[in-house]
């Protein structure tokens, strides 16, 4: 029976603003959609937090044993200057600067974007479509909502109608704003502009003369409107409903609520049941900027490269510092906060190391080690708390450490359970990867020697029957997490 039969997972909605248990459409099958970058400069910090964020929530519907799609797109033409849907096209203008291809740049951002999250240790997602690679689509969907009522061409552009979608449904229905208050604080609109109200947004923009990233359309040669790709390749990929859609939480308004109008205008449906939002990554207290310099980007992290680092920081413990905070609350990031993270991580995985040599009795009674493995299922199902769940296994660190230290047995049943329950929680749930001295080449030279050397004495100690010496070096490396293992062959080690 898989483990999602019996564990009542709750979400966050930001839709309701309650955590709701979790209940998809299809029992067994989970869809999600995350809103993916816009590739035309270096990934930071900021994003990664997000998408470790949501790597986190598919690394633990899978462990539920859901069968997760996970989709998250690549935007690589639409996404204005700013979002007012003014002003040139990143990705051209970044191409413009840089003197190559928008393809280019495409390519380039991607690749980094890739390589990143794959250092976090990220699973990759089970499908990641491309803006560009769905202007078909996009274009079809426009000609729906036009049928619908909900759209109107004006010069060339194609306009989402706002205030005749409101009148039969609920512009604002996520991010709480109001339509009057929207109406009263815009600006008015000028000769130039060609839509009717300032709410309404672009489906698809006429493409001026310098405009470089282009395709023809029923309405004019052009492109998309940023918020419509999403629309297309989260039906297309995941059908009108679906269940889960992610992203940043500066992606509510007007992002997330246009990908709702649209859904709803084009089929008459509510496309998504449960939205998610992750928080923001501040530094040393403040918002991170390019622009005022209090920025980091994950290569200077992993380097140390950078004013406000003392040190370099691995990417696991950078995950793990991130992991410490709920999804939902803002997490500020500072040297020293890195630098506590980093000894708590090394506990953990030294806990994790030991474990296998506490020692067992059969004539013992319970530790309350399968009350300990539901209280992490509780946190996890608590709105993947992960916080909590690493408060959790830090228990277990304490009872570990304890038992070894004073040599006091538990259940053999027991210890696997523990072992079983740190390694599903610490590595998959979570995401960790085990930082040690084998990380290093050098090191990991020097520790096979010695190691191999100690296992020669001990093989001459137990030849002049010798087992007090034999079993001394064997359980002192146990102690340190190298584990013997004996067999006709000889003897071989682990960590
Ligand atoms: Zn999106």
């Amino acid at each position: 029976m898989p483990l999602y039969e019996h564990q009542e997972l709750k979400i966050y909605n930001s839709l309701s603003g309650e955590k709701e248990v979790f209940q998809p459409l299809t029992n067994g099958y989970v869809g999600m959609y995350v809103c993916g970058p816009t590739v035309y400069s270096n990934v930071h910090l900021g994003n990664c937090r997000t998408f470790i964020s949501f790597d986190l929530v598919f690394r633990y519907l899978k462990h539920l044993g859901y069968k997760v799609r996970y989709v998250r797109n690549i935007t690589d033409a639409g996404h204005l200057e700013n979002d007012a849907e003014t002003g040139e096209d990143r990705i051209a203008k970044k191409a413009r600067l840089e003197e190559i291809e928008p393809m280019e740049v495409v390519q380039k951002y991607t690749v980094d974007f890739h390589n990143i999250l794959y250092k976090f240790n990220n699973l990759p997602p089970s499908i990641e479509p491309t803006a560009t690679g769905h202007i078909v689509e996009q274009i079809e969907i426009i000609k729906e909502i036009i049928d619908k009522g909900f759209a109107y061409e004006a010069n060339g552009s194609v306009y989402f109608d706002v205030l005749k979608y409101n009148e039969s449904n609920h512009y604002g229905i996520l991010s709480g704003r109001k339509l009057e208050d929207m109406i009263a604080n815009t600006r008015e609109l000028t000769a130039q502009d060609d839509k009717r109200n300032p709410q309404d947004f672009a489906l698809w923009k006429k493409a001026e003369p310098q405009h470089i990233m282009r395709w023809p359309s029923p309405w004019s040669v052009g492109f998309p409107g940023w918020h419509l790709e999403c629309t297309v390749m989260s039906s297309k990929y995941l059908g009108d409903e679906f269940d889960i859609h992610g992203g940043g939480m500066d992606l509510k308004f007007p992002h997330h609520e246009c990908e709702i109008a649209q859904g709803q205008a084009a089929t008459g449906k509510n496309p998504v049941n449960y939205w998610m939002h992750a928080n923001m990554l501040t530094l040393n207290g403040k918002k991170m900027a390019k622009s005022t310099g209090n920025n980091i980007l994950p290569k200077e992290l992993f380097s140390g490269d950078n004013d406000v680092l003392s040190k370099s920081y691995s990417p696991s413990i950078a995950r793990f510092f991130m992991l410490q905070a709920n999804y939902r609350s803002i997490l500020d990031f500072s040297d020293e906060a890195l630098t506590a993270a980093e000894k708590g991580f090394h506990k953990l995985m030294d806990a994790i190391a030991l474990a296998p040599s506490i020692p067992t009795n059969p004539n013992n009674s319970s530790s309350g080690i399968k009350e300990w493995r539901e209280e992490c299922y509780e946190a996890m199902n608590d709105d993947f708390n992960s916080p909590a769940l690493i408060a959790n296994l830090f228990k277990a660190v304490k009872f570990i450490n304890h038992k070894i230290e004073n040599k006091i047995t538990i259940l053999e049943e027991e210890k696997e359970i523990l072992i079983k329950t740190l390694h599903d929680f610490t590595f998959d749930v979570l995401g960790l990867e085990a930082v040690t001295a084998l990380e290093n080449n050098q090191d990991s030279e020097r520790l096979t020697n010695v190691v191999e050397l100690l296992i020669e004495l001990r093989a001459k100690a137990r030849a002049n029957r010798d087992f007090e010496t034999g079993d001394k070096i064997r359980d002192e490396l146990a102690a340190n997490g190298i584990q013997l293992k004996d067999s006709k062959e000889g003897t071989t080690f682990s960590l």
